[in-house]
């Protein structure tokens, strides 16, 4: 099969043919329809995250059909069924983590395209447990960025708890997602920018946000939570001094650079910082439940599989209209191969 390789962190990935996965015990063999390309995927090839599994096939936002089912897989699958795949693979389901509904902190965990083969392929096998049915009112290509842009932004905006004033630092993919979901659940946005970024100040307003400005700005009134989507450690301090008292900031990301020191004034009154890990299946499920009543509606410009090192350059140098989409069960043909489009409907319900 065709797939994208990392062979070592910080060169370009390389388009290989390599051979196809086979589903063994409670796994499923799954023909690849789309994957998109998340922050984490730049962050793995840029070597920014300790041992991953070499040589790789990066990418966890995994949508395909199921074509094999392995031993011993319930039968929550059938074949032919859509599939998503998420960045969660694998967990011992015995730790005290796993038994506290805390799998994401699993010790053991393995991880979609980073400890184990992700979703830049034709193919790929995943654990029968990990995989979610999808809604149907999205497509293969609009559905893609939830599976990790949508779930672990929601799981920070869950920790953001039941904050009337929202605080987001930073306004990629997920804080786009998350961004409707709170604006459905009534809750009033201050969105944070780089300084002087006026276009993503307008989206957000455009959104619905009730305040954009940059992340060097104090917003007009306190925050009650804050969710920081930028890997950017200076803005956890930031956030904090924008909190009101008892105010939580959530770290988002997986990768940030240091946080700078700041003086104690600005966490006391029991202020918390937190980061969120992962996501468990529970997640999932919730997330998938509500996007679709909000409903919440992707930006996505498409690429063939080929054009992946163009895809990721894009990202990282911040030229994306929408989260990148890689096409693969017809990459390559001509009417999929005249470079990006966007996309931003879903049907709603
Ligand atoms: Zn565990
Ligand atoms: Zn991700």
């Amino acid at each position: 099969m065709r797939a994208i390789v990392l062979d070592k962190p910080r060169q370009p990935l390389q388009l290989r043919d390599v051979d196809k996965p086979r589903a063994t015990k409670g796994q499923l063999l799954v023909r690849i329809a789309t994957c998109a390309v998340c922050r984490t995927d730049l962050h793995v090839v840029d070597g920014e995250l300790p041992d991953p599994k070499l040589p790789l096939i990066p990418g966890h936002q995994i949508v395909g059909h199921v074509e094999e089912i392995g031993e011993k897989v319930n039968s929550k699958f059938k074949v032919g069924d859509r599939v998503g795949i998420p960045w969660l693979g694998w967990t011992d389901g015995e730790c005290a983590f796993c038994r506290s509904n805390r799998e994401n902190l699993c010790d053991q965990a393995r991880f979609t395209g980073y400890t184990i083969d992700g979703g830049y392929a034709e193919f790929t096998v995943a654990d029968a447990r990990f995989c979610f049915h999808l809604p149907d009112d999205y497509n293969d290509v609009e559905v893609a960025p939830l599976l990790c842009a949508g779930l672990i932004g929601y799981r920070a905006y869950r920790k953001a708890g039941n904050a009337r004033r929202l605080g987001i630092y930073g306004f990629g993919n997920a804080a786009h997602l998350i961004a409707q979901i709170a604006l459905y659940e009534g809750r009033e946005l201050f969105v944070f920018t780089r300084p002087g970024d006026m276009a993503t100040q307008q989206s957000a307003k455009a959104l619905g946000a009730k305040w954009a400005g940059g992340s060097d700005e104090l917003p007009p009134e306190k925050l009650d939570a804050a969710i920081i989507f930028a890997s950017v450690g200076p803005l956890v301090p930031a956030a904090l001094r924008a909190l009101a008292k008892g105010g939580i900031v959530v770290c988002g990301g997986i990768h940030m650079s240091d946080i700078p020191s700041f003086p104690y004034a600005d966490l006391w009154e029991e202020r918390i910082i937190t980061s969120v890990a992962n996501l468990t299946r529970r997640d999932g499920d919730e997330f998938f439940g509500i996007a679709p009543r909000v409903p919440v509606i992707t930006k996505t410009e498409t690429f063939p599989l080929e054009q992946t090192n163009i895809a990721l350059d894009r990202f990282r140098a911040g030229k994306l209209k929408g989260t990148a989409v890689l096409l693969i069960a017809n990459a390559g043909h001509p009417e999929q191969s005249e470079g990006p489009h966007t996309r931003s409907q879903v049907h709603a319900n």
